[in-house]
């Protein structure tokens, strides 16, 4: 039987091995292992890829998020709005300020929908957070009215779509500050923990350059509490040498989803809508679908590794109880977590993957 990954990381990593191999030594020559030269040079590179002034690497995605809400300085007291159909670390990083966390609902985009935002939008408003989900983009011109209105912060959090695009800019550059998770299944993947924050603000900049140690302008010199959030020189080393690659491998992945959309488009599948002017990425591809884990099963016994992101709405986690939502506060959100699920999208799939899958797909709706 064919087996066909839900995410290949050993191939990416093969592709910049000897590269790798060879940037390890010097690392271990200088023994300079955290915020070094690999480090600077790729806060550059990505920063000018991004087309953003600014980016500082941190520890992971999950700091990032924390790090960025720290920085416009959201607090106890102060209200996000973020979507609840996403990974629970956007959800975190409101708790870890002590921020109260505001739920919006999404729409066929299955990224915060605008019209929910404005719906929750009250006094306390400090930031609102667009989760770019699955490689797709928010509807930031309708986000961008609001703002204009009602003066919240902006705080993309662009996990999961690096290299994305909306109207000719780059995810990461849409909005005051943006949170980017390295983690090694994303589209761009370190091979430990690893994630940064951009900015074209030079004051935000400044306060996260101190966030992310300790709130130090010298060794042992802090002028203000920050975390430890440092960023290592073997994951900036990787990422420098996987950046070279990763519009190639987002354009693979972009032709992998319409083979999927030409060959699924008379199954009961519903897909991902798309707004004008946006360059998705297809960290996965995803399907809504009737009786979901029926076919979950079906794919999983035919060798086909799928995924279902997000079973549970981050308002509905155990975890999240302290903040009285309850089940029916985000219709559209309940409904899609029911219905999604995700399947292999990544840069290696052959044409004939894609066909066995979506022949499965077919016999299982016939
Ligand atoms: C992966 C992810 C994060 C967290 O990143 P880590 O690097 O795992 O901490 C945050 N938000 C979204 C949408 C993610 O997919």
């Amino acid at each position: 039987m064919k087996k066909i990954k839900l995410v290949d990381l050993r191939s990416s990593y093969l592709e910049v091995e000897r590269e790798f191999k060879e940037g390890i030594e010097k690392i271990f020559e200088k023994m300079q292992l955290f915020l070094g030269e690999n480090v600077r040079e790729f806060e550059k590179e990505f920063a000018k890829y991004c087309g953003i002034k600014y980016f500082v690497g941190v520890s992971s995605g999950t700091d990032a998020l924390h790090l960025a809400l720290r920085s416009i300085n959201v607090k106890e007291g102060d209200e996000v709005i973020l979507p609840s159909f996403t990974f629970i670390a956007t959800l975190e990083a409101v708790w870890m300020v002590g921020a109260k966390p505001v739920f919006a609902d999404i729409d066929d985009t299955l990224c915060i929908s605008p019209s929910s935002i404005k719906d929750k939008i009250t006094e306390k408003t400090k930031a609102v957070i667009p989760v770019h989900l699955f490689g797709n983009v928010c509807d930031m011109d309708e986000i961008y009215k609001l703002k204009k209105i009602y003066g919240f912060y902006i705080v993309e959090d662009a996990a999961q779509a690096h290299g994305a695009e909306y109207k000719g800019k780059k995810v990461g550059s849409l909005g005051d500050v943006s949170c980017f998770s390295f983690y090694y299944t994303k589209n761009l993947g370190a091979v430990g923990e690893a994630g940064g924050i951009g900015t074209d603000d030079e004051k935000i900049y400044e306060e996260l350059t101190l966030l992310r140690v300790h709130g130090q302008v010298s060794s042992y010199s802090s002028i203000k509490f920050g975390f430890n959030a440092r960023l290592d020189e073997i994951q900036a080393l990787i990422l420098r040498l996987k950046l070279k690659k990763l519009d190639e491998w987002n354009e693979r992945r972009r032709k992998i989803a319409n083979l999927y959309k030409e060959l699924l488009k008379n199954t009961p599948c519903k897909f991902q809508e798309i707004k004008e002017g946006i360059k998705h990425v297809y960290h996965y591809f995803v399907i809504r679908v009737p009786e979901r884990d029926k076919l979950f099963e079906f794919l999983k016994n035919n060798g086909v590794e799928v995924g279902i992101h997000y079973p549970i709405p981050c308002h509905l986690q155990k975890a999240a109880k302290i903040y009285g939502y309850k089940e029916g506060d985000l219709p559209i959100t309940e409904k899609v977590s029911k219905e999604i699920i995700s399947l292999p999208s990544h840069q290696y799939l052959s044409d004939e993957d894609v066909e066995y899958i979506c022949d499965l797909i077919k016999k299982f709706f016939s």
